[in-house]
Formats: structure tokens, sequence, C-alpha cells
């Protein structure tokens, strides 16, 4: 509509073109973190073509009117084919995951397997819809997603989660990883299942080590999905010691790994809560060892009794970023896929509270949970990927208080949400 009343007064077009750009969409007086002048941002085939005031006119405009600009909202760490099966289950998991400083994790995570025994993509597909338009709408545009793949899982999470990433590429990218979570060597076959669903386009090998019965075994499990992920040229996101136990090991494992495997830089560890229980002397090798293998590290606090030592880890230079990880499941009841909510609640479980801090946090929802995950720079610049929000707020003070939906969401030069009026 726009392009056909644009064609009807060329001379008034032609006139503006020749002293300025032109462009797909522009977004006008937005205000950005730390510049206090109010900018236009001018957006070309699907990348920022320009940010200054007073840009030419563009195809469609988009009004900020003032509002904080940024890019959108990253999610490393969602388990999609889960999303709102809390009402299928009781609580005891809940009770087990959330309980005694995390000692029952383990039984907590075999009391969640039991929904599995009904899983199929049929019933699971309209949940992971409804998560992925709960994105969309707080301005997610990129979800690494798991999906169990065992016995009983088969691979119907996965096959759901493939067939959601094509129903929503133009909203949000959905990364599936093909997740192992009752193990590898203590569920035979989950290996094949997993090289089955990396060989259906699953873009991501997954791994839970820490839940086998032993170190020897936990190595095993680390190999084994290494060797899926070389074979295939697949990225590498890993469960590792989730519960509050400071003996557990596998991220040293998969650290080590990373290096002897030329990995570095394409390995992401989650949760890893027991790191909050780790000496100052352990926590310091294992911070070098971090370093070295480039290894990123997705903490998710409001999940789980434990996280882990953000600052520290801050410190030394290492990707830390926060998930989503669970939206109305057996291990947490809450969740709406807004990472703006997610970053709210790390604010109060870290006590991270000053200007200083909130600017970390926000960084850890969009900047650096896209650096954990290896994609280009998540930036607001010139030559960057037009995915941004429009937050309905002028600063990050206010976001936090409210962190409701942004004004608009942009993906890659479109709209694809905006408040209405
Ligand atoms: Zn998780």
């Amino acid at each position: 509509m726009t392009n056909g009343s644009a064609s009807l007064s060329p001379r008034l077009d032609a006139s503006r073109s020749s002293s300025v750009s032109s462009f797909d969409l522009a977004i006008r007086n937005a205000r950005t973190r730390g510049a206090s002048d109010l900018t236009d941002i001018g957006i070309t085939a699907g990348r920022i073509a320009a940010m200054h005031s007073r840009l030419g006119p563009a195809a469609r405009d988009v009004d900020a009117a003032g509002r904080l600009v940024t890019p959108s909202f990253v999610d490393p760490h969602l388990h999609l084919d889960k999303v709102y099966t809390l009402r299928m289950l009781d609580e005891e998991a809940l009770r087990a995951y959330h309980g005694a400083e995390m000692a029952e994790a383990h039984l907590a995570i075999d009391l969640a397997a039991r929904v599995k025994e009904r899983y199929h993509r049929d019933w699971i597909l309209p949940n992971v819809r409804t998560a992925l338009r709960e994105a969309v709408t707080f301005g997610v545009t990129h979800v690494r997603a798991f999906a169990d793949v065992d016995r009983r899982a088969r691979l119907e999470g996965v096959a759901a989660l493939l067939q959601a990433r094509t129903e929503f590429a133009r909203e949000v990218t959905v990364e599936v990883v093909a997740f192992p979570q009752e193990g590898v060597v203590r569920e035979p076959g989950a290996a094949a299942l997993v090289r089955e669903a990396v060989e259906r386009g699953a873009d991501v090998v997954g791994g839970i080590p820490w839940i086998e019965a032993s170190p020897r075994d936990a190595q095993a499990h680390i190999d084994a999905m290494f060797q899926i992920a070389v074979d295939s040229d697949r990225p590498i996101s890993m469960l590792v010691d989730d519960a509050g136990n400071p003996a557990l090991r596998t991220l040293e494992l998969l650290a080590r790994k990373t290096i002897d495997a030329g990995w570095e830089g394409r390995v992401v560890a989650h949760h890893a809560r027991a790191m909050a229980r780790y000496d100052a002397s352990y926590l310091r090798d294992i911070i070098a060892l971090l370093q070295a293998a480039r290894l990123a590290v997705v903490t998710n606090p409001h999940t789980g009794p434990l996280h882990v030592p953000v600052r520290d880890l801050m410190a030394a230079g290492i990707t830390v970023c926060l998930g989503q990880d669970d939206i109305s499941d057996a291990y947490y009841p809450y969740g709406r896929h807004n990472m703006l909510e997610v970053a709210f609640l790390a604010s109060h479980l870290f006590w991270m509270t000053t200007e200083h801090d909130r600017e970390r946090l926000y960084d850890m929802v969009t900047r650096d949970a896209a650096r954990a995950l290896g994609l280009p720079p998540h930036e607001l610049r010139p030559g960057g990927a037009a995915d941004l929000v429009v937050l309905e707020a002028p600063d990050l003070l206010e976001a936090f208080r409210h962190h409701g939906p942004p004004h608009a969401v942009i993906r890659q030069g479109q709209l694809v949400a905006a408040v209405e009026g």
C-alpha cells in the first residue's frame, strides 16, 4: 500500500531521494542506551542502514516517541518440548528439584520423565506454538530449544520443534537441540537417537553427563556426544552438574574435552549449579579452564535454588548469560517467555540492582546470549542485523520495573509484533 502511494508521486519521491536515502522501515525518535539525543534508525534489506536524527523517508515508520530501542532478546536455553506440561503431572518433581538444596535433583528428573510415557508431536506442537507466540510478543527473536531424545520421548519432541522451526521462520529463529535427558550410558539407544535427530535436521548436539552413574560413564557420555557433533559439524550444549554437590565434575570434563576436540567457542555449559558450592581454589582452576576452552555459561537462577558465581565469571571475561529454561513444566511452574522478566528475577536472585548491574543483566539477555550461541554481533549499529525491540520504557530502570511486552518487535527488518495504538 505504501509502495503504491509512492508510485503515484514519483517527482516528490525523486526530490526526496536526491538528498537522503530511503528505507524499508524507519524507527523515529528512538532513545538508545547511553545516548542523550534521540535518533532515527533506518532499516533496509533486514539490516540497519543508518542511524542519525531526521533520516529521510521510509516505506513504513514506527514512532518510538522517546522509547528505548535495543537489540532483541535471545533465549539460549528453553526446554520447549515440555512447555505447559505441569498440569499433566503432580508436583513431586517440583518438590524434589527445589527442596533440600537440590540434593534430590536427580530424583526430580526421574519424576519429570513420567510425562514422556505420553509423548506425541500432536499435543506437543500446539504447546510449542503458544510458547513461540509468547516469544514474539516479548521480543525474543532467537531460541535455543531443547527436545528430549530417549526411549520414551523417541523423536516426538524433535519432530514438533522442527515443524515449529519452519512455521515460525519469519518471526523467530528456533535452534533445535537433540537432548538425551535420561543419559546416554544409562539409557541404551539414546546416542543413536541423537544421531538420527541430527540427521533429520536438529541444529545442536545436547548432553547431560552429570546424570550418569559414575565419572567414567559421564566421560563416555561426553565422548559419544562430541563424536556426533564433530561428525556432523554441530555446536554443543550440555547441562552439567545441576545439583548442590560440589564433588560433581562434569563441567571440568566438558571443558577439557572441548579443548581436546578443538571445539573451542562452540560449546555452551548450562545450569552448572554445583559451581555455587565450589571452594575458591577449585573455582579459580575451573575459570582458567573455561577461558582456555572459550566455553560460555548459561545460568537460570529462577528455576532452581543455586546458580553460578556470575560476578566471578564476568570478571574473568567469560560469556555468561540467562535462559528462560522452563515454562510451566515439572521443574518450574511459571514463565511466559519474557527475557526481561528473567533478567528482573535475576536482579533479585543475584542482588544486582544498581544502574551498572541492570546494564550487565540486560546484556545477558541480548548481546551476551547471542555471543554464547556463536551468533554474529548482536548490537545496535549501522551494518548490524535489524533484530530490535522498542521497549515500552525510556530507560532500563523503567523497563525492569514493569518488564512488560515491548511496544514493537522488529526481526530481520520486519515488524513482527506491535502494541496497538
Ligand atoms: Zn534446563
